[in-house]
């Protein structure tokens, strides 16, 4: 007797999906392109998705509405900020994502949301930050991982990258 494969710890698993927001704009999808692969209960995806993911088989189909705080997280204040035009030696326009880096070499993205005369407005939240977020989701398959996977923390073979 083989056991029905189910989604769990340790395993790499296959999905495709389709992510909404809140007022049901279509913000990415496996739709056309790959599924997404990952190693389960390794922080590879957002935590909600994990959660409903959780003990169901090959084959289910999910519709998962996941609040900010198991998605990307809520929106902190602290990284809104605004900066005189004069920083920037370039035209910049709202929706435009910015990158910086610090004295570590360590970057960071920031998206642009306003543009006035004070200067240019800053968000450094994840752009999903905030969201409520809709995945519709299949489980195409499932398998336990294998140790050099699991000792490496990502997914091998077809499926995966090598490194
Ligand atoms: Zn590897």
């Amino acid at each position: 007797m083989t056991e029905p494969a189910i989604v769990g710890p340790d395993h790499v698993v296959s999905i495709e999906y389709r992510l909404t927001d809140d007022q049901g704009n279509l913000i990415d999808t496996s739709d056309g392109g790959e599924p997404l692969v990952f190693l389960y209960g390794h922080g590879q995806i957002i935590p909600g998705l994990e959660k409903a993911l959780e003990g169901k088989p090959e084959g289910h189909k999910g519709h998962v509405v996941i609040p900010p705080a198991d998605g990307y997280g809520e929106s902190d204040p602290e990284l809104i900020f605004t900066e005189p035009k004069s920083t920037f030696e370039f035209e910049v326009e709202v929706g435009q994502m910015l990158e910086a880096s610090d004295e570590e070499g360590e970057t960071y993205e920031y998206q642009v949301i306003g543009v006035d005369d004070e200067g240019i407005k800053l968000d450094g939240n994840h752009p999903l930050a905030g969201k409520t977020l809709t995945f519709d989701v299949t489980v195409l398959s499932v398998r336990p991982a294998s140790p050099t996977e699991l000792s490496h923390g990502h997914v091998h073979g077809d499926d995966g990258h090598h490194h």
